[in-house]
């Protein structure tokens, strides 16, 4: 059988892929290795740029058949791990609710998010990852048993935020949830110049950062999102809706159109660039309003990947040298280009995120970070692109996602982790000693046992 990931680039061979209704589906699953071998990957919606969700000659559980909101209280959320993160935001909203961290991604699922590494800029006082939000989860562990960890193991939920269905199979998890508050957004643009002049202002603000990035024009756009006191106002659908239409289609599709009809380097990338101007016009001018809310920025983007799909990777630095990283990483784009004839056909993306210990391979674990994400509609040399810059972004101290940084090494994943691996070896080894759920992907990575 073959499944691949939402983008389509990476592929994955299971001998079984299940659907599952209920707990004991799971059971049967992780309980009968003859009939499903291992390794045992679970998805969501299948959405992450690396190879953690393969299970090559294993078993696939597709957790999308248990999507049920479990229950909603005045500050948490429990929903079924197959539930999409933006039907649960909806619902949250309907009842002036909100989560605390609202990602772009909205197939995002209630089990990958309890897990795995997720990224938004950090709202001032809070975290940007989601799964730090994580209160508690039900999981069937590989012997067939199923475990309840709380608040009250702050430990092993620390591990299990990132566990990557590693330590067993989420079927239910509770977030933190807080009250739906407005949210005014602006954006402005420097020069990379006058960014480096104003870059202790623009981190003294209080307010959430997330950048967009264009090494060839030296040009920054800041996205500013600020919480305010003012809930009597009708939120302005309008800003997020425009957005959120030119990030998930028309962005993507302008520049697989261009790439594919132009062949011609120079004239490509001056039409790319000349878009580049008119977004950083719209997004300076229009992109603004006081009154927003916050679960607006979640997009919901088609089931199957068309033709307006893109792709990208993500290292996280840390904040402190972070301007001397930009502007290292702008030159290593145009470096790049120069030698391979290659550059992102999207812009590059970055989230500024809170210092954050809730889970055990948090990027931001030790400091607060600046992530460099570039995008693309994956074009040729867009993989080989991606490992020249994990070497960038190994040597300027970048720290990887799992399940978002694509073809990191071992001893990328060992330089930036260092002891946490070990950590989490140990726990994996406890919960999962057959090896049941460890993929030739992970094993690479951690660097311990045999597919
Ligand atoms: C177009 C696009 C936009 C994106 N935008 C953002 C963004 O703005 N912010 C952000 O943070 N990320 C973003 N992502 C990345 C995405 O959030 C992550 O890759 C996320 O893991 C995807 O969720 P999923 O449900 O598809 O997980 P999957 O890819 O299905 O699984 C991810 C990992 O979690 C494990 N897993 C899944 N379900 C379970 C379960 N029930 N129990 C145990 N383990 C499980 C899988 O085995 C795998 O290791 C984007 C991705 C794409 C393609």
């Amino acid at each position: 059988m073959e499944k691949r990931n939402w983008f389509g680039d990476l592929l994955s061979h299971p001998k079984e892929v299940v659907t599952v209704h209920s707990v004991d589906d799971i059971v049967r699953v992780l309980t009968d290795s003859s009939k499903y071998p291992s390794p045992v990957r679970a998805t969501g919606s299948n959405h992450s740029t690396t190879r953690c969700a393969v299970a090559n000659e294993g078993t696939n559980i597709d957790m999308t058949g248990m999507n049920k909101i479990v229950s909603i209280g005045s500050d948490t959320v429990t929903a079924q791990a197959g539930a999409l993160y933006i039907d649960v935001a909806k619902e949250l909203e309907k009842q002036g609710l909100q989560f605390y961290v609202n990602v772009e991604l909205g197939n995002l699922s209630i089990g990958s998010a309890a897990c795995g590494g997720t990224k938004d800029s950090s709202m001032p006082g809070e975290w940007g990852q989601v799964a730090s939000y994580v209160a508690g989860m039900k999981l069937v562990l590989p012997s067939g048993e199923v475990l309840e960890v709380t608040e009250a193991q702050p430990d092993l939920l620390q591990i299990m935020r990132s566990s990557y269905g590693l330590l067993g199979v989420i079927f239910e998890a509770t977030f933190r949830i807080r009250p739906l508050q407005s949210m005014a957004v602006y954006h402005e643009t420097f020069d990379l110049e006058d960014f480096a002049q104003s870059l202790p202002a623009i981190f003294g603000k209080p307010e959430a950062i997330m950048m967009y990035l264009w090494p060839f024009d030296n040009k920054i756009t800041i996205e500013f999102r600020k919480y305010h006191d003012r809930n009597d106002r009708a939120p302005s659908r309008f800003v997020w809706w425009a957005r959120n239409i030119v990030w998930k289609n028309f962005s993507p599709l302008f520049a697989f159109l261009v790439t594919k009809l132009v062949p011609i380097k120079g004239l490509r990338y001056f039409i790319l660039d000349t878009f580049g101007i008119l977004l950083r016009f719209s997004m300076n001018y229009i992109l603004r309003s006081p009154h927003t809310s916050p679960t607006d920025q979640i997009i919901r983007y088609p089931e199957k990947s068309g033709m307006s799909r893109y792709t990208f990777s993500i290292w996280a630095f840390p904040e402190k040298s972070f301007l001397q990283t930009l502007r290292d990483y702008f030159q290593f784009c145009r470096a790049y280009y120069r030698s391979n004839r290659y550059r992102c056909n999207m812009l590059n993306v970055g989230y500024r995120i809170a210092q954050d210990q809730q889970s055990l391979f948090s990027y931001s674990f030790h400091e607060p970070v600046v992530s460099i994400d570039p995008v693309s509609t994956g074009d040729p040399g867009w993989k080989e692109f991606l490992l020249a810059y994990n070497e960038f972004c190994s040597d300027h101290g970048g720290v990887p996602l799992f399940n978002q940084s694509y073809g990191i090494t071992q001893g990328q994943a060992r330089k930036a982790f260092g002891d946490r691996l070990n950590t989490f070896e140990e726990t994996r080894k406890r919960y999962d000693p057959q090896n049941r759920l460890f993929n030739h992907y992970f094993q690479e990575l951690l660097s311990i046992g045999s597919e």
